[in-house]
């Protein structure tokens, strides 16, 4: 099944801590990473007075359900430092499921496609590098962007998935 992932951390070595996420999910033999966006540079959304975060949009095939696919993500934020005490504040590594291809879900646990992640410019410009023909509600993933504004606050870093911090 195929699943859209956004990635993001404003606290520590961000870019090496994404770096490392992504090798440990590609540990897995449920995973199989399909494509990933560059880095991107943003101003934070939400909850304003924290450090900027970086962020990525990864496509993966991921052999199982989405609520195994969740529950493997929070698995691996927890091995790369992140804790969980501001709602929306700062953390190491925050590891979303953002979209899978007809699934639909509304738990506690899980709700899918992402509640936000259609009025997101961090998760919307990524997912563009890698999807532009991404539709959602009928409507074409460029035109969103420019609809919701905030995409000139998503800048593009020259840092790579190979390392060189
Ligand atoms: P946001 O979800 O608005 O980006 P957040 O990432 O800061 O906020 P977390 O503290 O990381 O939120 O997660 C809170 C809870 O959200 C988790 O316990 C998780 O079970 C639940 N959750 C529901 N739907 C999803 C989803 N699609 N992806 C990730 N977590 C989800
Ligand atoms: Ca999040
Ligand atoms: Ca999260």
């Amino acid at each position: 099944m195929k699943y859209i992932i956004s990635m993001g951390s404003n606290l520590g070595k961000s870019q090496e801590i994404m770096v490392n996420a992504l090798r440990d999910l590609e540990k897995s033999s449920r995973w199989k990473t399909l494509k990933k966006s560059s880095f991107y540079r943003t101003a934070p959304w939400g909850k304003t007075d924290q450090p900027d975060f970086l962020n990525a949009v990864i496509e993966t095939e991921w052999d199982g359900t989405p609520e195994s696919l969740l529950r493997f993500l929070q698995q691996t934020e927890n091995r790369h430092g992140r804790t969980r005490e501001i709602h929306w504040g700062p953390r190491t590594l925050d590891l979303d499921l953002i979209y899978g291809e007809n699934e639909e879900r509304n738990t506690k646990f899980l709700t899918l496609p992402h509640l936000f992640f259609w009025d997101r410019p961090f998760v919307l410009v990524p997912l563009e590098e890698v999807e532009p023909e991404f539709i959602f509600k009928e409507q074409k993933i460029h035109d969103r962007i420019m609809e919701i504004q905030g995409y000139e606050e998503v800048k593009k870093e020259p840092a790579s998935w190979e390392g060189g911090w």
